[in-house]
């Protein structure tokens, strides 16, 4: 009993930070934020998983990029067909979520973790949420998927679209644990200000059986600090980095 007491313990506290790479691994030759290549390289490196930004274009086609206006061209107000003629900074075109999610298939190890970004009506976000959630069923990735976003409204419409099981985190920082588990969320991912002036809430989270992540961490002493505080993934734009001082966490151990 003491002994499977004390592994259960030991357990918990030695397990280590997830690494998700910020917009894949796109700090490396070739690759470039938010680029298939960048996805590509997140998995060869071994990352848990890829964060990658989506936007609805005008004629409802879900896009991956982070910025709202990227290379002259408006997100919301362009059409597919146009956002396809962008070249990212890697020489590859702004991807389409399904050239992602197809591209996904072949890496199967990676988990996706998908960011809605904050579109101009609450219609948009749904409407983005439905396709999106329908794309993934229909290329079977519906395991390896995460959801998340800033808008709130976006978050519950994950929650109430997506099959039960889903994760979905909440990145505005403002809710507390207590407020999440509310909503059906599975966890926090919360910017590392939002960790540190709240520094209790990676616990509170814990307790209530919520997964913690933070964003976007590309320090070393933040890192240390967080693989310390018990969180359970990190975002970093540095996933070499963190892997890093992961592996020589556990060899301190
Ligand atoms: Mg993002």
């Amino acid at each position: 009993m003491l002994t499977a007491a004390l592994i259960l313990s030991s357990g918990f506290a030695f397990a280590q930070p997830k690494v998700i790479a910020h917009r894949g691994f796109w700090k490396t030759g070739g690759s470039a934020q938010n680029s298939i290549a960048s996805l590509v390289k997140a998995d060869s490196i071994g990352c848990y998983g890829s964060e990658f930004d989506v936007w609805l274009s005008k004629d409802d086609v879900p896009v991956v990029n982070h910025d709202p206006i990227f290379k002259g061209r408006i997100m919301q107000k362009s059409t597919s067909k146009k956002l396809a003629k962008v070249k990212l900074d890697n020489g590859e075109p702004l991807p389409t979520l399904k050239a992602y999610l197809e591209k996904a298939l072949e890496h199967p190890n990676i988990e996706l973790i998908l960011e809605l970004k904050s579109h101009n009506t609450p219609e948009r976000e749904t409407q983005a949420a439905e396709i999106i959630i329908e794309m993934v069923k229909k290329y079977g990735l519906e395991n390896r998927i995460q959801y998340i976003a800033f808008s709130l409204h976006a978050t519950k419409e994950f929650i109430r679209l997506a099959p039960a099981g889903t994760p979905v985190y909440y990145l505005n920082g403002e809710l507390s644990p207590k407020q999440l588990k509310e909503i059906g969320c599975a966890g926090l991912d919360y910017n590392l200000g939002v960790i540190r002036k709240n520094p209790g809430w990676i616990k509170e989270a814990h307790d209530l059986g919520l997964k913690v992540n933070v964003w976007t961490v590309n320090k070393e002493k933040d890192m240390e600090w967080l693989i310390a505080q018990g969180a359970d993934f990190i975002t970093t734009n540095e996933p070499v980095m963190l892997q890093e001082l992961i592996k020589k966490s556990s060899n301190n151990k």
